[in-house]
């Protein structure tokens, strides 16, 4: 039988983070990653995207990610930097393995994957979300005859040239993926509010800044002007930009239901399009742990990223319900060290 003291699932910016910390103690762990490359998620985004803050807002614990030649680093970097990072502290990593489920035996973990069975005391579950995107559920969907995709698998405009697209979303994956098919498709944009734009002179930092008072306990309702700074706000990066100077950016709120053609607005109008693209965002990947039977509503009780029903387990990365900014990749460390500072105490 291989006991571990720590099992990781997922081997993403929030699975190498917790290795990063834990490989200063004297616990041993092993990361069990799904796909063969490192980089976590970020292989699977559109090909243009561009990260929302510069190269050292966009670095994980201990090494500084290198300066990129844009301002904005490339995804493809930030993919070449993981991937160093991955190798740079030697991280105990078993890849192609995927966890299919997880039980209790005799107060240890007991892990389920494709290849073998591993045991741990503790576990650390790191899966991100890119494997559980969110459609919401609209009127006779189903009798749309046109394409819907999800931006979890938008990779370039090219599939809709000349066609009329319909884009949902109001956060930064519906403005990005807005700005790039307006260019050579007629586009409209539904978003359930008035976006939220950043004032041009701030980036993902400013996020992060915000994000890291409230992870200390210190922040106040923070505004600039009558803007209010959330983690949802639209960054001015250059292509929404670009997108703006073409009036592109105007929303409208969202239609009733659906027809066989497109869409039927609240005034009872119907407007035909060849496409939805759906920018709604992303659930917890949680399905490996279904069966202990502690998931409630998509989400797993947390006291910061312990579980409360579960108390050898934690969850790092999902989202704010997992640590401020956790989902990203400058507030993920301190989620990570935290979580670690646990498990040791534990352990
Ligand atoms: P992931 O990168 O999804 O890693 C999870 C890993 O777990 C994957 O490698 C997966 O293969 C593996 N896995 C899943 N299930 C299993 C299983 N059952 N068994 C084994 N392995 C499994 N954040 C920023 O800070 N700056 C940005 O500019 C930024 N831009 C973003 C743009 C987009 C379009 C999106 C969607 C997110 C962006 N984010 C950004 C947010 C965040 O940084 C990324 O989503 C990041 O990938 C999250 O990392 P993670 O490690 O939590 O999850």
């Amino acid at each position: 039988m291989k006991l571990h003291d720590v099992i990781i699932i997922g081997g993403g910016q929030a699975g190498l983070s917790i290795a990063y910390f834990l490989r200063r103690s004297n616990l041993s762990y092993l990361i069990l990653e799904k796909q063969a490359k490192a980089g976590g998620s970020w292989n699977h985004t559109w090909d243009s995207l561009k990260l929302f803050s510069p190269s050292n807002y966009s670095s994980l614990s201990g090494w500084p990610m290198p300066k990129s030649t844009n301002e904005y680093p490339t995804k493809s970097e930030f993919i070449n930097y993981l991937s160093a990072y991955e190798k740079r502290y030697e991280f105990f990593i078993q890849k192609q393995t995927e966890v299919l489920k997880v039980e209790k035996e005799n107060g240890l973990f007991k892990i389920t994957t494709n290849i073998e069975i591993f045991y741990s005391k503790t576990l650390v579950s790191a899966t991100g979300t890119a494997k559980n995107p969110f459609i919401p559920t609209y009127p006779e969907s189903a009798k749309f005859n046109g394409v819907q995709i999800h931006s979890a698998t938008y990779k370039n405009s090219t599939d809709f040239e000349g066609k009329k697209i319909l884009i949902v979303g109001g956060g930064n994956s519906g403005a990005q993926i807005l700005a790039e098919v307006s260019k050579v498709a007629t586009t409209k944009w539904v978003t359930l509010k008035e976006p939220q734009f950043l004032p041009d002179t701030m980036d993902g930092r400013y996020l992060f800044n915000e994000a890291t008072q409230k992870f200390l306990g210190k922040s106040e309702e923070k505004s600039s002007g009558d803007f209010s700074i959330s983690l949802s706000n639209i960054v001015m990066v250059e292509s929404v930009k670009e997108a703006r100077s073409r009036n592109i950016l105007n929303a409208v709120r969202p239609f009733e239901e659906f027809y066989e053609h497109g869409v039927i607005w609240k005034d009872g109008t119907r407007e035909a399009f060849d496409a939805v693209l759906w920018c709604t965002g992303f659930r917890a990947n949680l399905k490996h742990l279904e069966s202990l039977g502690i998931i409630q509503n998509g989400k797993i009780t947390t006291l910061h990223t312990r579980s409360v029903k579960e108390p050898s387990l934690w969850l790092v990365g999902y989202g704010n319900w997992t640590g401020f900014a956790s989902a990203t990749i400058y507030g993920v460390g301190k989620t990570a060290r935290q979580t670690v500072k646990e498990i040791t105490e534990v352990l």
